[in-house]
């Protein structure tokens, strides 16, 4: 991270640098508690824009919680957070416009579910974006396309199997105009047949250069997809690694015995 001293060549600065207009999200000595329990410990992580970031580790090693803070759903007891160079709003009409630059995406799938498929989708942009209800339809027409859900646009949520239903729920994230998706364990409450679409779904999306930071227990995805690979462990990172890295050498005894066990 650090340019070593007298170092004045031409070459691109680290993306750790402050001031670097490349690094969208970034976590600086962030700590959390629960309690007594402490949740994240001096946490440290730039993503930059473009980058495809996948969270793993043990269960209750602060994955899900790591995602929270960057939307602000849990707050913070030290460090700081920012999103595009600007540190997270704490509350009012900035904390709306900051939750759809993030967009999120749960395990369970939380649309609305007395809404059809089309007005998961619209809502967002029509109530927080001001955008016209016909231009938010057409928007949401083609989102909806994108995720191979377009024919189910008039159905309600329990209609949908549970595949469709996160592919709605991407669409309704992507529909705000996201600067980052983060995705905490999608595919995870999902039968067997269901994941790969919506992991092909997650994939075309890092293809199309969206900035991600994905909690998943899908080593194939993070191996096809990941920039970097981010080992998390009880509420630190222990190592994080390109996953040719990362899975193939691991620098930690803690990473190494995890993928003992999953792979
Ligand atoms: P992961 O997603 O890696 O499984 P979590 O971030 O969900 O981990 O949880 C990390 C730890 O924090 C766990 O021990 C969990 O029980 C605890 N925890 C999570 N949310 C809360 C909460 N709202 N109140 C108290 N403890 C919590
Ligand atoms: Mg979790």
């Amino acid at each position: 991270e650090n340019v070593a001293p007298g170092d004045d060549s031409a070459t691109p600065k680290s993306v750790n640098e402050p001031g670097d207009q490349a690094a969208l999200v970034r976590l600086t000595g962030v700590n959390k508690h629960f309690g007594a329990l402490h949740v994240l410990r001096d946490i440290n992580l730039t993503v930059t824009a473009g980058e495809v970031v996948v969270v793993i580790g043990p269960s209750g090693s602060g994955k899900s919680t790591l995602c929270r803070t960057i939307n602000r759903l849990e707050t913070i007891d030290a460090g700081t957070i920012e999103l595009d160079g600007r540190p997270l709003p704490e509350e009012g009409k900035a904390l709306a416009n900051l939750r759809s630059d993030v967009g999120m995406v749960f395990q369970s799938f939380n649309l609305f579910a007395h809404k059809t498929v089309l007005e998961n989708v619209t809502l967002g942009p029509i109530k927080v974006r001001k955008a016209r209800k016909a231009d938010a339809e057409q928007q949401a027409l083609a989102l909806l396309e994108r995720v191979g859900v377009a024919t189910q646009k008039d159905k309600y949520p329990a209609q949908l199997s549970g595949g469709q239903q996160q592919r709605v729920a991407i669409a309704r994230a992507l529909a705000m105009k996201p600067k980052v998706m983060l995705f905490d364990e999608p595919t995870s409450a999902l039968d067997p047949e269901m994941i790969n679409e919506v992991l092909d779904v997650m994939t075309s999306l890092a293809k199309e250069g969206m900035t991600m930071v994905v909690v998943t227990h899908e080593m194939g995805f993070a191996r096809r997809a990941a920039d970097r690979v981010v080992f998390m462990a009880d509420g630190q990172i222990v190592e994080q690694a390109p996953p040719s890295t990362f899975f193939t050498s691991p620098s930690s005894d803690r990473a190494r015995d995890f993928l003992s066990k999953i792979l």
